[in-house]
């Protein structure tokens, strides 16, 4: 059987999505079931399971995604307000999606989480 993993289809536009950024390394899009004004996912283009997975190699590319976040967060108009940046890891944290994703969030007030 195939790998098939449904952000690897949306970075490779296989799969539609309302894609926001994309280069080299890392495309942005917006979550399908937003929970906040503003939900948007960056992943890297290469398929990583997970932080878990993450290894020295990727030290640049992990830095990227943040960054990326940073400037989309700019565009949005979230700089001052604020935002927050999540990466769910594993079971516990509920990860869904096995590509791993950065969740921009924004436009509201949001409590610590932690429940
Ligand atoms: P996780 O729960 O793994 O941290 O987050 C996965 C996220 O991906 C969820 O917020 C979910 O709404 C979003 N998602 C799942 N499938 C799709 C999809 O096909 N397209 C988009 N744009 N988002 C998706
Ligand atoms: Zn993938």
């Amino acid at each position: 059987m195939t790998f098939t993993c449904i952000f690897c289809e949306i970075i490779a536009g296989r799969q539609t999505a309302q894609k926001i950024f994309q280069d080299e390394y890392a495309t942005a899009f917006h979550d399908l079931f937003p929970r906040t004004p503003v939900h948007i996912l960056i992943v890297p283009n290469q398929h990583i399971d997970s932080v878990n997975q993450l290894t020295d190699a990727e030290k640049i590319l992990t830095g990227h995604l943040i960054l990326v976040a940073q400037k989309i967060a700019a565009e949005k108009g979230l700089t001052n307000s604020g935002y927050r940046l999540v990466i769910n890891t594993g079971d516990n944290a509920g990860q869904s999606v096995h590509h791993l994703h950065l969740h921009l969030l924004g436009g509201k007030h949001m409590p610590m989480m932690g429940d």
